[in-house]
């Protein structure tokens, strides 16, 4: 099993619209550092028969596949309906023409609701031929389930990301928590003798109301003690060298289009 890290970023990305000069915020973040720029969040789970998972529709998607020479992808899963993971839906439909089928995809039923809403043409019937907007073949999953995608046992695991839920995902001794502020005990309990962590880390303050913070993460990880634990969904307090230089062994921050081998 193979993970790339499509894009580590905070629903802004890095450098966010602005900055004195307009060519970008980058808050505390040194712009000389290639690992300070960031896209929005998003992995690619590729199977040991390259069958490839892709994770949320980020806005950067087309970028992000393209950058990390990812040509093809086979079945998409949602972890939430936030903007900064579904925006590149429609970039699915070039998916869709390069598989010659609809796209398997998973969510849960709200999130569902959420994708129909905003992006209707989408679901509309298709009858064959030219992929000229996205077709999805929509499957329904739960948390709590573990769900075969692709001949992976994936578990789902509910997360509260403050105002709404969204879902982690395990594979193997693998998982995928980002956009998620607390962890139940049934979510701990699932996250248990891992390998690799990729986890939310949206900021070196003390508290954010819907991510975790590095003083959460760093007690998550004493708690389930992975292996290796990466950091993504990073916000512009998240400088890619300062963390270097804190960080405890075994934990450390992402960067688009990293990739690691399971
Ligand atoms: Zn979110």
């Amino acid at each position: 099993m193979k993970v790339t890290l499509l894009g580590v970023g905070g629903s802004a990305g890095s450098p966010q619209i602005g900055g004195a000069d307009g060519f970008g915020d980058w808050g505390q973040l040194d712009p000389a550092e290639p690992r300070n720029r960031r896209t929005r969040s998003s992995i690619v789970i590729e199977t040991d028969d390259q069958k490839r998972l892709l994770v949320d529709t980020p806005p950067d998607l087309r970028q992000q596949l393209t950058g990390a020479g990812i040509g093809r992808v086979d079945a998409v899963l949602y972890t939430h309906a936030h903007a900064d993971h579904i925006a590149g839906l429609d970039e699915i439909r070039i998916l869709n023409r390069i598989i010659g089928r609809a796209m398997p995809a998973y969510a849960t039923s709200e999130i569902w609701a959420e994708l129909r809403q905003r992006f209707d043409y989408a679901f509309k019937p298709f009858n064959g031929g030219f992929f000229s907007r996205p077709v999805l073949e929509a499957e329904e999953i739960a948390p709590g389930q573990t769900v075969s995608i692709l001949g992976m046992q994936v578990k789902l695991i509910d997360q509260d990301h403050g105002y709404s839920r969204s879902l982690g995902l395990r594979v193997q001794d693998f998982a995928y928590c980002t956009d998620v502020t607390h962890l139940d005990e049934a979510a701990l309990g699932a996250l248990t003798g891992l390998d690799l962590f990729v986890v939310d880390c949206f900021t070196r303050a003390e508290k954010h109301p819907t991510h975790a913070s590095l003083g959460q993460v760093l007690a998550w990880v004493e708690h389930l003690r992975p292996k290796r634990t990466i950091l993504t969904h990073m916000g512009p307090d998240m400088d890619y060298q300062a963390l270097r230089a804190i960080l405890p062994p075994g934990i450390e921050p992402g960067y688009d289009g990293m990739v690691i081998g399971l």
